[in-house]
């Protein structure tokens, strides 16, 4: 494991993917991307760290200008739609960003125009006429996702233009072309589109990503196989009408390919949030530690695409130190599919459950690798109530609970403070926090169930109820352990973390964003004589039947 921690860096940009703005967030967007980037910057901002989260909605691209066709909307007001829905949805989970913007914004559409003037002026930039789809029956050019076909790399059938996703590579040239409206062959026509040198750059992305050492080494490894079978030159121009128009007098009516405008959404949208705040955003970028979080469907675009566009405007925006790459979410272990009907909308799940159920269960899957994870009800069912209720809940209401009960709510003074129990809550932090530096967000969480796990059997054996004349220090010392846990929390279950400082009576809502990391250690941190809030239980158990209604609800895939 790498031990990033020792970064001089004092500010940091964590990207997330963009969605699309076409349709509602679900389950399998938030495990790979989405919720491990906001765990991760919650723990930066703990450590002290300007840690900024940047966001948008994709807008651009036929599939969304077809749907607002069909909600007879104008595709701006379909996306600024999504745009919105999206946030929410976000939001309802805890996931919040410093700034969630949109591909189609002023901001974005006028850097990407500044960036391909750039690649222009420096040769990375020619113009060739190709042959496109047209579907003579609909009317209309066939880009990408619109044609359907046979890989011509792995044989896959069914596989979009414009990516295959068996072998998770961008065919040159789909074989046995199909609209994929109508399915009927598609005829070929003529037009002028501009190309993106990607070939060019073998040798510097190979040099980038050997000499990149915080990047996963198994992505890297077959990110350099690509490479050394040779990259195809990139097409990045559409005959579309919705989309950021190329700057040229003689491509009216053409528009850049959606890959080549989204990732600068991540560029432009953080110059916008540091120039409102009164700042230099190029300063900003290139001072900081970049972080882009992606699933594993889109290793070519941020592995190779996104470092040789940077590259080829003389990195004037720094790459990536991290591209934290996770696999996919599957639901009770088959693919979800928002076609097949098997997904579960985020809005739908955090109004049945606490939001933090749910952040609890992914974190606690969650590897840092490709590997696909699982959502499953009964895991879930047992993870929330054994785990996340029994054990760290259990310590915290009991804590709390006995020492309003016993002591009126008034923390008591200690006699003597067992320099074990400040040993083990030091290593905790510790271990933990260097975790989650190293994005291990499911090994962080064990550590400190693990720690939860300890003070429960402290708490046990020191037996408060029948050892009076050390219940006391048993109290105190447990009063200060929740509060410890509250800050060690914060970044996986942020909802119930409040809960906690309301009843430790140490204020609220903000409280635990002015906390820091390091001072999770302090075991006196609550003084003699603190009067806790109003104690209650944190969490409510799931019931066995609650998970079976849902299964019912779910179905079978169609
Ligand atoms: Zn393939
Ligand atoms: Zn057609």
């Amino acid at each position: 494991m790498s031990e990033n921690s020792s970064s001089s860096s004092e500010s940091a940009v964590i990207t997330s993917a963009l969605p699309y703005a076409n349709g509602e967030i679900h389950l399998g967007h938030i495990a790979s991307t989405y919720l491990p980037a906001d765990i991760f910057t919650r723990f930066l901002r703990l450590k002290g760290l300007k840690a900024y989260h940047i966001c948008a909605t994709d807008d651009f691209g036929t599939p969304i200008l077809i749907s607002a066709e069909k909600e007879k909307k104008s595709p701006k007001d379909y996306v600024e739609y999504w745009n919105r829905r999206d946030k929410e949805d976000f939001e309802s989970l805890g996931i919040l960003f410093d700034f969630f913007h949109n591909t189609s914004s002023k901001e974005n559409v006028d850097f990407v125009q500044y960036v391909f003037k750039q690649l222009r002026e420096n040769g990375h930039i020619y113009d060739q006429n190709v042959i496109q789809f047209y579907c003579t029956y609909d009317n209309k050019f066939l880009p990408d996702r619109y044609v359907i076909g046979r890989c011509p790399y792995c044989n896959a059938e069914n596989q979009y233009s414009d990516l295959c996703e068996k072998c998770g590579r961008v065919p040159d040239q789909i074989l046995e072309p199909k609209c994929a409206i109508c399915g009927r062959p598609p005829v070929k026509e003529e037009s002028k589109h501009y190309f993106f040198r990607l070939s060019s750059f073998e040798e510097k992305l190979r040099k980038w990503l050997l000499s990149n050492t915080h990047l996963q080494p198994d992505v890297k490894n077959y990110v350099i196989k690509w490479i050394n079978e040779g990259l195809q030159d990139w097409d990045i121009t559409r005959d579309l009408s919705w989309g950021v128009p190329i700057p040229l007098p003689e491509a009216e009516g053409k528009v850049f390919y959606g890959w080549f405008d989204n990732h600068l959404c991540y560029i432009s949208s953080l110059i916008k949030l540091v120039k409102d705040r009164g700042g230099d955003g190029k300063r900003f970028w290139n001072e900081s530690e970049i972080y882009h979080f992606i699933g594993k469907d889109i290793i070519y675009h941020h592995y190779l695409f996104l470092p040789a566009i940077r590259l080829g405007i003389n990195s004037e925006y720094k790459l990536p130190e991290y591209i934290p790459t996770r696999g996919h979410l599957m639901l009770q272990n088959q693919k979800i599919s928002k076609s097949r009907r098997w997904y579960i909308g985020l809005k739908d799940f955090t109004s049945a459950f606490n939001p933090d159920y749910l952040r609890f269960y992914i974190a606690s899957v969650v590897t840092y690798s490709q590997d696909d994870l699982n959502f499953d009800f009964d895991a879930f069912y047992e993870r929330i109530n054994n785990e996340l209720i029994a054990n760290i809940g259990n310590f915290i209401n009991r804590a709390l609970s006995f020492t309003q009960k016993s002591f009126q709510g008034i923390v008591p003074r200690p006699s003597s403070i067992d320099d074990t129990i400040e040993k083990e809550l030091a290593a905790t932090v510790d271990e933990t926090g260097r975790l989650l530096s190293s994005n291990e967000i499911d090994k962080s969480l064990k550590r400190i169930l693990k720690y939860s796990d300890y003070m429960n059997h402290y708490f046990q054996t020191n037996s408060p109820w029948a050892n009076k004349d050390t219940s006391n220090t048993t109290l105190y010392i447990s009063v200060n352990a929740v509060r410890s846990l509250a800050i060690l929390l914060e970044p996986f279950i942020p909802f119930s973390c409040e809960k906690i400082w309301v009843q430790l009576k140490l204020g609220s809502g903000s409280t635990v964003h002015q906390q820091v990391w390091e001072s999770a250690k302090d075991i006196i941190a609550v003084p003699a004589g603190h009067e806790l809030g109003k104690v209650e239980p944190i969490f409510r158990k799931i019931e066995a039947k609650e998970i079976e209604q849902w299964k019912n609800k779910l179905g079978k895939p169609q």
